[in-house]
This record gives structure tokens, C-alpha cells and sequence, in this order.
């Protein structure tokens, strides 16, 4: 996988295979036909995880270039042709089969795609954290985030924002003592000084590590001094809010 990035902080994730890519998210189609020219590749499919104008803004100028399918949920504000996908869709691209996953919450119409060991999560699932909360809602984003970590531990988890520093400082101030947490800092931390992404992170990772797949954990219930997971999350998305 290729991060492209955009803006100031998403990655436009690319699969290559041979002298095709697929697009995941392509918020701006510049830097994506950049790449595609300077490594002779056409594209031939893109995947769509939700509405946000940085992650759909470049797939009408690709299909002005590029005459291939387009995946994504059913959303009528989407203005591009596509295919819709639901919950278990599968799609095979580069001879993987891809499983769609309905995991609304960040926007109340969001899917994640899964194959191989890999997971397009969107703004989902972030290292460290957890997308905020827009037009969904709080309890229907504690149920994605608890189906994507039935996931294999070894999942590779492609988020589409380099959040992840200030996540895990955030991390820190409500699990302090976690040291798996402590030993990411420093090591998400030298990825960065070297100008590298600290994604993907591995599902095992974040459930070691990321608060809002651990509203399980003492440190957390005591601060939301409550041990229901729903509500733990919550209050973890508030103090996040406000960090
Ligand atoms: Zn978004």
C-alpha cells in the first residue's frame, strides 16, 4: 500500500498491483494522478468509505481520466456514478476479496473495507483514537469500533489521517500506566522525526493501546467512574473533544 499524502494530514491510500492501482479515499485527485504518472499506473477501481470532501473531493476529475468502477454505501450526496456496497458485500480487487463493514458513527453512512490482513477504515478508527462524532452517533461508533476489533490481531489498519502523536498524548492522560502506550510514544514518535507514517498500525496495537477500544480497562472506568463500556466511551470521546 502507497500513502499518498493530502491536504495537511490524510493519506490517500493506493493498492498497486503490476500497472494498476486502486484508489481508497481520494480527497484530492492531485497528488493521486501525480503518482499514477510518475509510476506508468492506471486506475482501476476506487473505494469510497464516507461523504467528507477529503476523502471523495478527487473521484470526479479520476473518472474524467480513468474509466473505472466506483465503491461506496448509499449516500445521495454523492454526485459521481458508483456502485453501492452494504454490509458483507465482497469485492475482489488484485485477486483479494474485500469485505464491506457497516460501521457508522463518526457520519451516520461510513463503511470499512476488509481483505488479506488489511482494513480501509476511513475516519473510523484512527491510531490511537477514534474519529469524532458528526452526523452519528456516540453509541452507533462504540459498535463499529467493537466490530472492527473482532477482527485478526494482525490486521493492518490504514486509517486516512495522520492523527496518531496527538493521540497517544491524549492516550496518555487518561491511561498513564499503560506502558505498551508508553513504548508507542517513542516509537510512533522517531517514525515521525524520520518524516515517515505511523500507519498502519496493527489491530493488536490498537487494542493495546487505543482508549476507545478499551473502555474495559480500570483506568478509564475510574475516571468515567462507571464500568459500562458505552458510557466509559462517552465521556473518552468528550474528554478527546476538548483535549
Ligand atoms: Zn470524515
Amino acid at each position: 500500500m502507497i500513502p499518498i499524502p493530502a491536504f495537511s494530514d490524510n493519506y490517500l491510500w493506493l493498492m498497486v498491483q503490476g500497472h494498476q492501482a486502486v484508489a481508497v479515499d481520494p480527497g484530492d485527485a492531485a497528488p493521486v494522478l501525480a503518482y499514477l504518472q510518475q509510476h506508468n499506473l492506471t486506475l482501476s477501481a476506487i473505494l469510497v468509505t464516507h461523504h467528507h470532501s477529503d476523502h471523495i473531493g478527487g473521484v470526479n476529475v479520476l473518472l474524467g481520466q480513468f474509466n473505472c468502477p466506483v465503491y461506496a454505501p448509499h449516500n445521495p450526496v454523492f454526485d459521481f456514478p458508483y456502485q453501492t456496497v452494504v454490509e458483507a458485500d465482497e469485492i475482489t480487487l488484485f485477486g483479494t476479496t474485500f469485505k464491506v463493514l457497516n460501521v457508522p458513527g463518526h457520519t451516520a453512512i461510513h463503511v470499512a473495507y476488509y481483505g488479506g490482513n488489511s482494513l480501509f477504515c476511513g475516519d473510523t478508527l484512527f491510531g490511537c483514537g477514534c474519529g469524532r462524532i458528526f452526523d452519528g452517533s456516540a453509541e452507533q461508533l462504540y459498535v463499529s469500533l467493537q466490530k472492527i476489533a473482532q477482527l485478526p490481531d494482525d490486521t493492518l489498519v490504514y486509517c486516512a489521517h495522520e492523527y496518531t502523536l496527538n493521540n497517544i498524548r491524549f492516550a496518555l492522560s487518561v491511561d498513564p500506566d499503560n506502558t505498551a502506550l508508553q513504548a508507542r510514544q517513542q516509537t510512533d514518535q522517531k517514525l515521525r522525526d524520520q518524516g515517515l507514517p505511523t500507519l498502519p498500525s496493527t489491530l493488536k496495537l490498537e487494542k493495546a493501546t487505543n482508549p476507545f477500544l478499551r473502555c474495559d480497562t480500570a483506568a478509564l472506568q475510574e475516571i468515567a467512574n462507571s464500568s459500562d463500556k458505552l458510557t466509559v466511551f462517552r465521556m473518552t470521546r468528550e474528554l478527546k473533544n476538548n483535549f
